[in-house]
């Protein structure tokens, strides 16, 4: 029997499967989708089984063995090996890189991970830790407690703990170690002991916890007698512990679904029954109850004994959305987001795959968690740009759904109070089935929204971010002890530091940026390559010490509302949220001491319900607005009426106020009177006329390199490949610089395809790809090709 391979080596440009041999001992027991460890060169890699078959293509006597299977059972399904071919396909990427997204971190090839502090000896930890992290890898063999510490304070977690994992033995049975097991002279009770860990070991999934061997029954000496032997290794790694571990869920008040609701779960539930694949698209207002309905669906596919994913963008994993879910179904949850481990993460994971959990939440990669019968797949806000990856496979967790629900015959629910107008186009078309929910679930009236001005707030002499009505409004709640939420979309203290006397902006060395400042620690800081520099005293261009700050981020309106409203304010945004917990920390800070102001970026405009919060304010409503994408308006409208969503959840009505200097922008106007439908109509009306999504498809092909010349010389050849193959039906814009033209020292450039239908777009696409292996590659170049891209 034999085996076709497919590895990870990175001088492929394109998939290759070897074929391997079989061994007598594993013919049994391998499967496809085993994870194996091959021969290959001269050295020993990980591979997975893609196909086994009688007979190899290729001479025999040159065909090598498998070495072993690495896991108990296969890693992957045979639906998620096909998923993984066609996202390949459609993404133009190798599937072995789509098959190393698809499993978690923990299961990548090994040979990266081992990386010991004290061959770093001289450096810093953080040298160690940046390439920790920039291989993806936090997995810490051989580590000393004293070099241990050292890492500790640049790991995410703060309560970190050590753990040894066991993986599988490592040398082949036959050896004269194990022989001595079985014939040795040693007392036979304790042989017998260490041959039953020893073959439990092996029938086990590895990496194996101590935990998961103390569990078992058996004690940490007979591991050390194994190791002493050679037959297993132990790795040290470090884990978080479980984040939910030990909260207390209280059973969540169960609602019985209004009329709106119960319409849309029965239309949903019609097709769970007759195992439909069929796609809605689940149009409710904020706070309209489609999480309710999320719930309601997901217990009728439980009931029929099948499995649900649902997905959430990252931002609005609140603790308080998981708390939901968690209550009303307890452990039967696995929740995967980023701010786990990679421990964690594979925790969670193995929880959905050997079937101790049959829901799975969490951000985008959660759509490949391994069910094998998935009967309902959720994604909540769709219109969320971070459901596209935004690294190699460029995938989108949307179509990747629609790929597995379409597999399993089970329904999609796209829900969103502003969806995508991608989506919502195929609603009209009938493509999609939509299901309206048009009321707030408790009945209270939609927030009133006053727009703001600020161009004539300045005239009138008010130069500051507050405006007298906010002002005002503001105060107002404090007094009555009700809350606030105000949202700032930029980060950092001020914008940027100029020269009043040459007009010097000092801009990252790496990128064409300018860089921001952030007070706390008194650094100039790029956004884009996290270059960092001490703030100047004086010019540096001209000497002058007539230097001002411009623009102001989260860092500098804190201090601000403190002076004007002296209060305290919470202020979340990347900065302050870095640490792990400190997201919930200081939300739960907020609700529990009754802090008058919450203060942040967009990550404070999904998920949040809290009834206390009366007033939601949005300092600069333009920030969105003036972003070079042709989805500005849409991205505009969206995030305003997200976060005026989160006001007046409770008993008391809610109010908002729109600060712009765009008052009669209709997506300002449109987001503020709630109208979902308008506002569709008249941005179709501007991508028709345009030729943009959703009437036309779009590649971006991105062209980056350090030497300027070689990275024109490539974007043009893409640009005449282009033109040489496509219809004349398509368009071509480019190249032309990117809207920021240098990034970490690489000058770049873009080009756009727009097409309605190209039939042979994988193959041009494909042959481009090629082009990029076999001749930019080599003058330094890079190409990305972008398939439906979310940023343009
Ligand atoms: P959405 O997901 O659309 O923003 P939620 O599902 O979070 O809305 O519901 C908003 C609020 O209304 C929540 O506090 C929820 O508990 C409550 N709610 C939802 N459905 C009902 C219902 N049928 N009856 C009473 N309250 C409900
Ligand atoms: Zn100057
Ligand atoms: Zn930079």
């Amino acid at each position: 029997m034999f085996a076709s391979v497919i590895v990870s080596v990175s001088s492929n440009s394109v998939d290759r499967l070897f074929t391997y041999k079989i061994p007598d001992s594993l013919v049994d027991t391998i499967r496809v989708g085993h994870r194996v460890f091959i021969p290959f060169g001269n050295r020993d890699i990980q591979g997975f089984v893609i196909e086994i078959k009688e007979t190899a293509d290729i001479d025999v006597s040159k065909v090598k063995e498998i070495n072993r299977i690495m896991d108990g059972t296969p890693v992957l399904t045979e639906e998620l090996i096909q998923l993984s071919k066609k996202i390949a396909s459609y993404y133009v990427d190798r599937q072995i890189s789509v098959i190393e997204a698809i499993l978690p971190v923990a299961l990548k090839t090994k040979s990266k991970t081992i990386l010991k502090l004290s061959e770093h000896a001289g450096n810093e930890a953080t040298v160690l830790f940046n390439e920790l992290q920039k291989n993806n890898e936090v997995i810490v063999r051989n580590l000393d407690k004293d070099e241990l510490k050292k890492i500790v304070p640049f790991m995410k977690s703060k309560e970190l703990i050590e753990e040894t994992i066991i993986a599988q033995h490592t040398k082949k049975k036959t050896n004269r170690a194990v022989r001595s097991l079985y014939t040795g002279n040693m007392p036979s009770e304790r042989a017998v002991k260490q041959r039953e860990l020893l073959e439990w070991i092996e029938s086990e999934d590895a990496p194996i916890t101590l935990l998961r061997i103390r569990d078992a029954g058996y004690s940490v000496q007979l591991v050390d007698a194994l190791e002493v032997k050679g037959l297993v290794e132990r790795v040290d790694v470090i884990v978080d512990r479980d984040p939910y571990d030990t909260r207390v869920f209280f059973e969540s008040e169960r609602h019985t679904l209004n009329d709106e609701q119960q319409i849309a779960y029965n239309k949903i539930k019609d097709a769970m029954i007759e195992n439909r694949q069929e796609t809605f698209l689940l149009h409710g207002i904020t706070g309209s109850g489609k999480t309710e309905v999320y719930l309601e669906t997901i217990e009728h596919a439980l009931n029929k004994g099948k499995e649900a994913i649902m997905l959430v963008p990252e931002i609005a994993l609140t603790p308080q959305m998981v708390h939901r879910f968690k209550a009303r179904f307890g452990d039967d949850v696995a929740v995967l987001h980023s701010a786990l481990s990679h421990g964690e993460k594979y925790d969670e994971w193995r929880k959905i795959k050997e079937g101790r959990a049959s829901i799975a939440i969490g951000a985008r990669s959660s759509i490949f968690a391994p069910f094998k019968n998935i009967g309902i797949i959720i994604i909540d806000e769709e219109h969320e740009s971070t459901y596209k990856q935004g690294e190699r496979p460029l995938y989108d967790a949307r179509q990747v759904a629609l790929w597995r629900a379409a597999y399993f015959n089970c329904p999609l629910i796209l829900g969103s109070a502003t969806p995508s107008l991608e989506s919502y186009a195929r609603s009209e078309k009938g493509v999609y089935k939509r299901l309206e929910l048009k009321h707030r679930a408790k009945a209270q009236p939609l927030p009133e929204t006053t727009i703001v001005d600020m161009a004539l707030s300045r005239q009138e002499g008010n130069i500051s971010i507050v405006s007298d009505i906010l002002r005002e409004k503001i105060i107002e709640r404090i007094e009555k002890n009700e809350q606030i939420i105000l949202l700032l979309n930029r980060r950092g203290y001020a914008h940027f530091l100029l020269c009043q006397d040459c007009g010097h902006v000092p801009m990252c060395p790496n990128c064409d940026i300018s860089l921001t400042y952030h007070k706390s620690n008194g650094t100039l800081m790029c956004h884009y390559c996290a270059f960092e520099t001490p703030v100047p005293n004086k010019c540096p261009e001209c000497q002058s010490t007539a230097v001002t700050f411009r623009g102001s981020g989260t860092e500098k309106v804190e201090e601000i509302l403190r002076d004007m409203f002296n209060t305290e304010v919470v202020r979340m945004d990347i900065d302050t949220t870095r640490n792990k917990g400190m997201h919930e920390t200081l939300l739960s800070h907020f609700v529990e001491d009754n802090i008058p102001i919450l203060l942040g970026t967009q990550m404070i405009a999904k998920g949040l319900d809290f009834p206390n919060v009366t007033l939601v304010g949005v300092l600069n409503a333009d920030t969105t607005l003036n972003i070079p994408d042709f989805r500005a308006n849409e991205r505009t409208f969206q995030l305003l009426t997200q976060v005026a969503g989160r006001a007046g959840r409770g008993d008391k009505t809610g109010e908002v106020i729109f600060q712009t200097y765009n008052p009669d922008h209709y997506a300002i106007l449109d987001a503020q009177m709630n109208r979902y439908i308008d506002f569709y109509k008249k941005e179709m009306e501007y991508r028709k006329i345009a030729r943009y999504s959703p009437y036309y498809f779009h590649v971006l092909f991105t062209i980056t390199s350090e030497n300027f010349n070689h990275c024109v010389k490539a974007s043009h050849d893409v640009s005449t490949k282009l033109l040489e193959h496509i219809s004349n039906q398509s368009i071509v814009i480019g190249p032309s610089p990117s809207p920021i033209e240098r990034i970490k020292n690489k000058f770049r450039f873009q080009i756009l395809l727009k097409y309605r239908h190209e039939p042979a777009l994988l193959e041009i696409l494909e042959q481009l790809d090629q082009r990029y292996y076999v001749a930019y590659k080599k003058s330094g170049v890079s190409l990305r090709i972008d398939v439906d891209p979310q940023f343009i």
